[in-house]
């Protein structure tokens, strides 16, 4: 327990010694009055001060229809009534209920940063021939670092010596062990479990992939106050009825009926003590922490709880294609020139792709198998969804689809086979091509069937590659519609416009993030996955995918569903209770000390309710 826990405790004890005080004093003494009321109103004060503040700075700025200000008249009236032991328990019991309510948050944040306990805590330096200890931070890229067995690594880079296995867990929740070797590239936060790795960094601490996880975690806390909107939103058509119908519980039958004014009120007030919604208050807020907490621990991280109530309504789904839908490495099936030897022409589209950071260009140098010398390229430019231009060894080269080329003033008509064809222009001639297949992830073969058995009306793929590809994978997913030969910002438009025409339809897109950030921003909710190198796309995204399963969108949805369905039921449930509660008291079998425990009753039922929904 924390120091700021202990403090609440203790204010709320002796708030109850107080009220206890009082009790004994009145019970005992009536003719102190004045004594026993001291306790009372310091009782009061002492439970609920922080209530009262809240509910005058809403009332100065006309937002004053909150759950604090219905608590706070409700208290009034108990007040007026004589009934100050009522008054008190009202506060004291929503803060109780408050308290559990932290409790459970902080349980779950715990939960999430010891699931990602990933936070490096220092780096092994190699300085010339010895090691050194240094903060993660001081690194630079280009310095050699040390791994050894069980350690975390601290920083993103290439292997340079060394064979291990990594165990990724961590971060995505997947059990089998990654094998790495000399010139794997491997992300920081993983878990080195096998030998020692020599790495040479690429990306400062600040850049690096295990920061951005963490970043993404202290960010689920900032957003909480997303969830609260959904509280505010319900108390802000909520309180006002409340308080209406209070009122004409008063007036009517003291106006036209002539009841004693004193039991009036005192009716009056019942409802409105009844009425205080703390149960929903609280258990919203804990449902969707539970609810992130369960999808962290499966390498799933949520940015808000706003988007899990929007996924939940998500009826178009859009995937990218290549590295989401195709697992992205890519092997070549054919190299075919006129002027140069196919070893040749392969090593000039790997120079060209060497600083490229797309699965066709990640595919190309893997494929060259060979040690690309820097040097010799410079100028590189990546166009988007077209492919490369460069300068090699002074020459420059185009490599590219073919509309690409056609731009450059030739024509690839000849394209006839089912692959990703990368056309070469080198010196300002045609010199060949090389093609590239993709394979369908296996996670992928089921995905557009267990979508749809989950309530999503449409799956859509939208790529840049060529249409007998884009087609040849839609067709064998079943996905409803593909559209083709997109550069990124079509695809934007496609989605801009697809949200046009579905106005009533929530859209996910789910992309890779090799240059799709406008895509991930453009839908209601957007999935990176597996791609914590693109800083760009995780900034975009709402839900960041640890791995590149596509099953997890699945899991998602079915998460975002539970925990609508769970704040829901509590919903009704609350409501239903105070609906019976409120008929008992009107016919006087109920006093307000009842509704006031009731409520706190209600409270703990609808955060079991939530708890039992997200255990594992
Ligand atoms: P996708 O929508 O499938 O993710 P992209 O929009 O990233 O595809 O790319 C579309 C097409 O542009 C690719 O199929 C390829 O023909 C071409 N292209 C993109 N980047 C490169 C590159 N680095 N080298 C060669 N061709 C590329
Ligand atoms: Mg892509």
């Amino acid at each position: 327990m924390n120091i700021n826990q202990k403090r609440f405790i203790f204010r709320l004890s002796i708030s109850l010694l107080f009220m206890l005080f009082g009790i004994f004093i009145f019970k005992n003494f009536v003719s102190f009055n004045i004594l026993y009321f001291m306790f009372f109103f310091a009782s009061y004060i002492l439970a609920g001060y922080d209530i009262i503040f809240k509910s005058f700075k809403h009332i100065l700025k006309f937002k004053f229809l909150d759950e604090n200000f219905l608590m706070f008249i409700a208290t009034i009236g108990a007040l007026f009534l004589n009934q100050f032991v009522e008054a008190i328990l009202i506060f004291l019991l929503y803060q109780i209920g408050e308290f559990f309510q932290n409790i459970a948050l902080l349980k779950s944040k715990k939960n999430i940063s010891s699931t990602f306990s990933i936070r490096p805590s220092f780096v092994n330096l190699k300085v010339y021939d010895s090691i050194k200890k240094v903060d993660p931070v001081t690194v630079l890229v280009g310095d050699v670092i040390i791994i050894k067995p069980g350690e975390i690594v601290p920083l993103d880079g290439i292997v340079l010596k060394g064979n291990s296995y990594l165990d990724c867990s961590c971060v995505n929740g997947e059990s089998s062990l990654l094998a790495v070797s000399k010139g794997d590239r491997i992300f920081s936060g993983v878990l080195n479990v096998d030998g020692t790795l020599e790495l040479k960094v690429e990306k400062k601490y600040e850049n690096s992939t295990v920061k951005k996880i963490l970043d993404l975690i202290d960010n689920v806390e900032e957003k909480k106050s997303k969830t609260e909107q959904l509280v505010r939103k319900f108390a802000k058509i909520y309180t006002p009825i409340v308080v209406f119908l209070a009122f004409l519980i008063f007036f009517i039958p003291f106006v036209f009926f002539g009841c004693f004014w004193k039991m009036c009120l005192k009716k009056s007030l019942i409802f409105l003590v009844m009425s205080c919604p703390c149960a929903l208050v609280i258990s919203v807020p804990v449902s969707f922490f539970l609810a992130i907490n369960k999808a962290a621990k499966n390498g799933i991280l949520f940015k808000g709880s706003i988007f899990l109530e929007i996924l939940s309504k998500v009826k178009i789904l859009i995937f990218d294609k290549t590295g989401t839908l195709t697992r992205g490495s890519l092997t070549v099936s054919k190299i075919s020139s006129n002027v140069f030897s196919n070893e040749k022409l392969l090593e000039i589209v790997a120079l060209a792709e060497s600083k490229i950071n797309h699965p066709i260009a990640k595919s190309i140098v893997k494929a060259y198998a060979k040690e690309v010398n820097l040097n010799r390229i410079v100028d590189v430019k990546e166009v988007f969804g077209k492919g490369v231009k460069a300068l090699i060894d002074g020459q420059e080269v185009l490599v590219g689809n073919s509309k690409f080329m056609e731009e450059a003033g030739f024509n690839t008509f000849f394209e006839d086979e089912i692959g990703t064809y990368i056309h070469v222009i080198f010196k300002g001639e045609y010199v060949g091509f090389v093609v590239l297949k993709d394979e369908i992830k296996l996670d992928a073969v089921n995905v557009v069937l267990n979508l749809k058995n989950n309530g999503v009306k449409k799956v859509i793929m939208l790529t840049g590659d060529k249409k007998n590809v884009g087609e040849f994978v839609a067709k064998k997913l079943s996905i409803d519609a593909a559209f083709c030969e997109l550069l990124p910002f079509e695809k934007v438009n496609m989605i801009e416009q697809l949200k046009k025409e579905e106005k009533e339809e929530k859209i996910a897109f789910v992309g890779d993030g090799v240059n799709d950030a406008a895509s991930l921003k453009m839908a209601d909710v957007g999935f990176v996955m597996g791609n914590l190198g693109a800083d760009a796309a995780v900034e975009a995204a709402d839900v960041v995918l640890m791995d590149d399963d596509v099953e997890k969108v699945n899991f998602s949805i079915k998460i975002s569903k539970k925990v609508m369905k769970t704040i829901k039921q509590n919903i009704v449930f609350s409501l239903l209770c105070k609906g019976i509660i409120f008929v008992f008291g009107v016919f006087g079998f109920f006093d307000a000390g009842f509704a006031v425990f009731s409520d706190a009753l209600v409270s703990f039922l609808a955060i079991f309710n939530a708890f039992k929904a997200f255990k594992d």
